[in-house]
């Protein structure tokens, strides 16, 4: 008997003619994804990918772990191969079936086969029905139940025969690198990370910006959005973190621009420098965290001043989420409990008392005027680290 994994994908299938390319990208994901771990063997065969390795090592539960945050892949299952004979199958249904009934108590079953192979001597009903009493009879504990059973044994007869009872949600998506690629602003919130997942998760390569104003803003709070790029690389099979000084610019809006218009100009500092490093790396679009209303700088009348900024398109994934949604989703990924670290953000230190909900392009364009524009960006573009995650 040997142990692999069977990963499925669906959407996949709608791309026609392009269908090729998604698998062949998904299946370099895994390769490498999984590459540090044992000799893995990925292949692809009649639309299922199957991951094998001949080493004795190979933790198939931790190649689970990576595998589901991989995007792409809509589930994936631990199976046993066997070849196709029927005496090797009822054993090895007993094994399947003990394997998983020591890791939880479970109580009803049913069998489902499917014969692909129409020289089996079985078929289908007759391999349900005489694997059951199988199982029946070596777990006295088990009863079968079609309708609403606790566990499925699943045995599907190809050339080979493969057992499983198990089917683990995957992240579904489409593979990473398929769709382009985007720059993040990333800041240390709860939202631009979740945003990330989301244009990730639709097959989008990502690099990820953050203004950091030390030493208004503290090493700490840099670090961590460096922690909060690395949970986003794991969906995203890594990234690039431009980490750009946002502190002089700050200085020079606070001094020279009226308060309650100082977080809007703001903003369209950090979109006109993202737009630069996006420009220079092949990004095709902006991506933040913002959501309708949520707070001054996200009513509808300031993302359009924001989005004047700028001519590459600006995606906002949260758009029309709650706060709790974000939330249910930035834990799903792991990134909340980073996100809640309680270190302050550039955007909380300089903030006017009453900041414009509703501000106008004209004036804010006028009150811009009085900025070294090109020096300020060109400056911050020149001290901006840049790190691999
Ligand atoms: P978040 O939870 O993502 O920090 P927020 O609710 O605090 O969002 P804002 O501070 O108004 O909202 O920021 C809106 C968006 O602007 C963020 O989601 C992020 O995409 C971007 N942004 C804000 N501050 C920074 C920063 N220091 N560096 C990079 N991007 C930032
Ligand atoms: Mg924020």
């Amino acid at each position: 008997m040997e142990n692999i994994i069977l990963v499925r994908y669906e959407e996949i299938f709608l791309k026609g003619l392009n269908k090729n390319v998604f698998e062949n990208k998904l299946i370099k994901n895994i390769k490498r994804k999984l590459a540090n771990m044992a000799i893995v063997n990925v292949r692809k065969s009649q639309s299922r990918i199957y991951v094998e390795s001949s080493d004795r090592d190979f933790d198939i539960e931790e190649a689970i772990i990576r595998l589901r945050k991989i995007f792409g892949i809509a589930s994936v299952s631990p199976v046993a191969k066997v070849p196709s004979e029927y005496g090797i199958i009822k054993d090895t249904s007993l094994k399947v079936v003990g394997e998983l009934l020591s890791k939880k108590s479970l109580f009803t079953f049913k069998v489902e086969a499917k014969r692909g192979d129409k020289k089996f001597p079985l078929n289908s009903p007759q391999i349900c029905a005489d694997v059951g009493g199988h199982v029946l009879k070596n777990f006295p504990q088990l009863k079968v139940n079609v309708h609403n059973p606790d566990f499925i044994l699943y045995i599907e007869v190809r050339e080979e025969t493969y057992l499983y009872s198990q089917i683990i949600p995957g992240a579904r998506g489409l593979p990473t690198g398929t769709g382009g690629k985007a720059s993040l602003l990333l800041s240390g919130g709860i939202d631009s990370p979740v945003a990330g997942w989301m244009i990730a998760k639709r097959g989008v390569e990502l690099e990820a910006v953050y203004f950091h104003s030390y030493p208004y803003t503290s090493d700490r709070a840099k670090d961590k959005v460096i922690k909060l790029a690395g949970k986003i690389a794991e969906w995203c099979m890594g990234l690039t973190l431009h980490i750009v000084p946002f502190t002089e610019i700050q200085l020079e809006i606070n001094e020279k621009c009226p308060q309650e218009y100082l977080t809007i100009i703001m903003r369209r500092y950090m979109m006109k420098i993202a737009e630069r490093i996006a420009e220079k790396s092949g990004s095709l679009a902006l991506v933040t965290g913002e959501a309708i209303g949520q707070v001054a700088s996200q009513t509808m009348e300031s993302m359009l001043v924001t989005n004047d900024a700028v001519t590459l398109p600006v995606y906002r994934p949260l758009i029309g989420m709650d706060k709790n949604e974000v939330i249910e989703i930035a834990r799903k990924i792991d990134t909340f409990d980073t996100s809640i670290l309680p270190y302050e953000d550039c955007c909380t230190i300089f903030v006017a008392k009453h900041p414009v909900t509703k501000p106008s392009l004209l004036k804010t364009l006028e009150y811009e005027k009085v900025l070294d524009e090109e020096n300020l960006i060109n400056n911050a573009l020149f001290s901006t680290e840049i790190m691999e995650i």
